[in-house]
């Protein structure tokens, strides 16, 4: 893989956040409230439910969800931030693709893309759909900026 060569800082540099936050974040995913919330959100059929009340899944199975962190957890270092990373299960929730798209979105400042009437059938139609027009490579179950 060809790196672009950047320019080493030296001392605690914006990569060594990213890392540091990845790291936290890996260390989070086994930990015991991430655990809860996982085995919470899976059902007996093996497959998980979005807790968000208002999904368009509607309780209905989903492929996947994402655990978020209800308040956000914020900057890598910031006030509290490995108290807020490790916060209780029920500062928790499971979240489908599409809902946990959307509260990416808001969190991080952007419109959450106008809710099209399809995504009240949502599963089949707004996974293809947002894959294409946001990234899949970037799409990360344990990214919860
Ligand atoms: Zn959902």
């Amino acid at each position: 893989m060809a790196k672009k060569k950047k320019e080493k800082i030296d001392g605690l540099s914006s990569d060594d956040l990213k890392k540091i936050h990845r790291a936290v974040r890996l260390i989070w995913s086994w930990s015991y409230p991430c655990r809860l919330v996982k085995k919470r959100s899976m059902h007996e059929d093996g497959f998980p439910r979005c807790e968000n009340p208002k999904c368009p899944s509607e309780g209905r199975r989903v492929p996947k969800v994402s655990f978020d962190h209800i308040a956000p957890v914020g900057e890598v270092g910031g006030p509290n931030y490995i108290a807020r990373m490790f916060t209780p299960s029920s500062g928790l929730q499971a979240l489908c693709r599409a809902c946990h798209d959307v509260k990416t979105r808001v969190e991080r400042g952007l419109t959450p893309r106008k809710s099209r009437k399809s995504h009240s059938r949502a599963s089949k139609s707004s996974a293809s759909e947002s894959s294409a027009s946001n990234k899949p490579s970037d799409y990360d179950p344990f990214d919860f900026r």
